[in-house]
């Protein structure tokens, strides 16, 4: 009997959507993608150009079009769908709209009979994961939000190239919402094993300033993109495929998502950007960064935004 391989189904083959699939296939990481979309003809477009590139891949994806129906099978389901906030729309207004879509796609997903991981990328991604949490009926264990992850490779990006260093080697978070209220931790951030204030302290020219404001252009990041090119797609495209390598290698990696906290950093349900242990089972456990007083301040401001942001969830 053939082993059992494991299947992406993509629930959205917009712009984040097709740049998953594209670097998925670039890293080898799945043996089959399905793609779904509301708008067929661009999922099956996105299928054959996929498949034309697969002489140059690193190993054999099975890819195509499909529905719904092919969820059943799937390892892990990805959802990149939905609408994107428009002129004189507000984000109440995108929350109401997605809530509403979220709750279609998860109840036709579950009724394939998924029984696998969920992992949401749409916005506003913290309260769309809860809402999957939600209307799936899943262990909050496998509903995983991108959360901050993408904020968090802008911080240690940034942070590479002001201090000339490989930004692998930079190990520094964002936590809270992936949005406005986001936080950096810079009492936790250092540079192999050096906290940045002692690497900053014997070498001039650097400055907590410049600091600070490197920290704004991490949060306002996706507005100087999208100012520029209307969406920003592949740096969460990236952070999709690290997910879904750390979950089907079984990697027990540390990536910042949005997850469910019972308890943690003080908080109870809510879902919200935070250090976690990812794996084959979805969330192992949650990191608990101690904190500063400012940190935690800050943290809790963000955890109360987002709880008032879900009201329209709750009440579906
Ligand atoms: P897009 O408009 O290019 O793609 C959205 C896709 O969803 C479209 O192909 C559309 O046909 C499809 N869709 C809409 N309703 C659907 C439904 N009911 N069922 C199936 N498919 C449906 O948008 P995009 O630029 O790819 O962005 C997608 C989402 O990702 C947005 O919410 C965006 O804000 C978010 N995003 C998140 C991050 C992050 O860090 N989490 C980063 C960038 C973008």
């Amino acid at each position: 009997m053939l082993k059992r391989v494991n299947r992406v189904a993509l629930i959205g083959t917009g712009f984040v959507g097709s740049s998953y699939a594209f670097a998925l296939l670039n890293q080898g990481i799945t043996e089959e993608l399905v793609l779904i979309d509301l708008n067929k003809e661009k999922a099956e477009g996105d299928a054959m150009d996929l498949n034309h590139g697969l002489p140059f891949a690193p190993s054999r994806t099975k890819i195509w079009y499909g529905d719904y129906t092919d969820c059943g099978e799937a390892d892990l389901v990805v959802i990149t769908a939905g609408a994107n906030q428009k002129p004189g729309e507000t984000r109440l207004d995108l929350v109401e709209k997605n809530t509403r879509i979220f709750k279609g796609i998860v109840e036709e997903i579950m009724a394939s009979g998924f029984d696998g991981i969920f992992l949401v990328a749409t916005n506003p991604v913290d309260i769309l994961t809860y809402a999957v949490w939600k209307y799936s009926g899943l262990p909050k264990e496998r509903v995983i939000g991108s959360g901050t992850i993408l904020d968090t490779a802008r911080f240690r990006f940034l942070l590479g190239d002001y201090f000339d260093v490989d930004p692998r080697n930079v190990h520094a978070y964002i936590i809270g919402e992936h949005g406005d209220t986001e936080l950096p931790v810079w009492s936790h951030a250092d540079i192999a094993g050096t906290s940045i204030s002692e690497w900053t302290k014997n070498k001039p020219g650097y400055n907590q300033t410049e600091l600070d404001n490197l920290f704004l252009n991490v949060r306002d990041a996706a507005y100087h993109i999208i100012q520029r090119k209307g969406a920003t797609y592949y740096g969460i495209a990236m952070g999709l495929v690290r997910l879904t390598k750390a979950i089907f290698s079984n990697e027990n990696s540390v990536l910042t998502v949005s997850a469910y906290l019972d308890g943690e950093y003080g908080q109870n349900d809510i879902f919200i950007g935070v250090p976690a242990v990812v794996n084959r089972n979805g969330i192992r456990e949650i990191v608990e960064l101690d904190l500063c007083k400012e940190e935690m301040d800050k943290f809790v401001h963000s955890v109360n935004v987002l709880k008032k942001t879900l009201e329209p969830v709750l009440k579906r």
